[in-house]
C-alpha cells in the first residue's frame, strides 16, 4: 500500500486543480494521499470526489502556518472537525495576513529593482483563498527577473531575506491545542528541515508532546537528509511519536517534490486512523 500524507493544489501554492492531483496520484501508484493546502479546507470536497472516481483513498488535511520564536513552522492536520469555530477562525486570521503582507513586499521589491505589479502577482494565485510568497515568485519569474520559484526565495523572498514581512501566525503549541479541540490529529511537517532542527530540538518535541499531546512527525521529507531522518525516526520512536512521509507534492511548483517520492508506512497510516477514529 502506497500512501502519501502532504499534497498541496492551486487552492493554496500547489499547480495543479484538486481532481487533477488526484488523477496524477491514481496514475503515480498511490493507494492514499492527503490533500493539505496551506491554511484552507477549500480544495478538500473537490478532492474527496476525484478520488471515489479514480479509486485512490483521499484524507482531509490542512497545512496550518505556526511559529515558534519568530521562525515559520508548519503543522499538518488531519480528521478535523472543518466547521470548528476556533479553527476556522485562526485560519481566516491567517490568510488574511499572508494577502495583507503583499503590498509592503512589493514595495521592497521595487526598490530592490526587480518590480512586479499587485496584478502581476494576482495572476498567479490560481485558485488560493490567500496570496504567498510562492506566488510573488511565480510573478518574479514571470517578469523575468528570477530564473524560478528557488531563486526568487533564496534572493528575495526567504525568512529574512531582503524583501521578507512577516505576517500574522499563532504559537505552535496553541495550532497543536486548537487541532485537537476540532478532534484532528496533529504531525509536525518537516521539523528538522531548512535548519529547523535548532529550532526544534529533541527537548521540545519531548515538551510538545508532554504538554500539547503532539501526535506525529513527518520523518520522511524531501527537506531532510538521511541523517536526520534516522535520528528523527529513533526519537520519534522513544518518544511515541507516529512517523509520516510525503512528497510535499506542489505540482510543477517545486521540483523534486513528486508524488510518491516519500511514503508513509501503512502501520504509521492505522495508526493515525486509529487517533482521527476515536476523537
Ligand atoms: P507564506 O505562507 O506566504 O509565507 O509562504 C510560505 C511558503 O513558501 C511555504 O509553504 C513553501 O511552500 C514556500 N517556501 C518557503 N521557503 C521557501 C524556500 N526557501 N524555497 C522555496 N519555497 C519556499
Ligand atoms: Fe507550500
Ligand atoms: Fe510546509
Ligand atoms: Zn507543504
Amino acid at each position: 500500500m502506497r500512501i502519501d500524507l502532504h499534497t498541496h493544489s492551486r487552492v493554496s501554492d500547489g499547480t495543479d486543480a484538486p481532481a487533477e492531483l488526484v488523477r496524477r496520484a491514481a496514475t503515480a501508484g498511490l493507494d492514499v494521499v492527503a490533500l493539505t493546502d496551506h491554511d484552507t479546507f477549500d480544495g478538500l470536497d473537490e478532492a474527496v470526489a476525484a478520488g471515489e472516481q479514480h479509486g485512490v483513498r483521499v484524507i482531509r488535511g490542512v497545512e496550518m502556518s505556526t511559529s515558534r520564536e519568530g521562525h515559520s513552522v508548519h503543522l499538518l492536520a488531519y480528521g478535523m472537525d472543518e466547521e470548528d469555530p476556533a479553527l476556522t477562525g485562526e485560519l481566516i486570521k491567517i490568510r488574511s495576513g499572508r494577502s495583507g503582507r503583499l503590498a509592503p513586499v512589493l514595495a521592497k521589491l521595487a526598490e530592490l529593482g526587480v518590480p512586479v505589479t499587485e496584478q502581476q502577482v494576482l495572476a498567479q494565485v490560481g485558485d488560493s483563498p490567500s496570496v504567498g510568497r510562492p506566488h510573488i515568485a511565480d510573478a518574479l519569474v514571470k517578469a523575468g527577473h528570477v530564473a524560478n520559484r528557488t531563486e526568487a526565495f533564496d534572493r528575495f523572498l526567504a525568512d529574512g531575506g531582503p524583501a521578507h514581512v512577516s505576517r500574522y501566525t499563532v504559537s505552535l503549541e496553541r495550532g497543536i491545542d486548537l487541532v485537537h479541540q476540532a478532534r484532528g490529529v496533529a504531525v509536525i511537517a518537516h521539523p528538522w528541515g531548512r535548519g529547523r532542527k535548532r529550532l526544534l530540538p529533541p527537548e521540545v518535541l519531548e515538551r510538545l508532546v508532554d504538554e500539547h499531546g503532539l501526535d506525529g512527525v513527518e520523518v520522511d521529507h524531501q527537506d531532510h537528509n538521511p541523517a536526520e531522518r534516522k535520528e528523527l525516526r529513533r526519537l520519534a520512536g522513544s518518544l511515541g511519536l507516529i512517523m509520516t512521509g510525503s512528497s510535499d507534492y506542489h505540482g510543477v511548483g517545486k521540483v523534486d517534490h513528486d508524488l510518491g517520492c516519500n511514503t508513509t508506512d501503512p502501520e504509521m497510516f492505522s495508526r493515525l486512523q486509529e487517533l482521527t477514529a476515536m476523537r
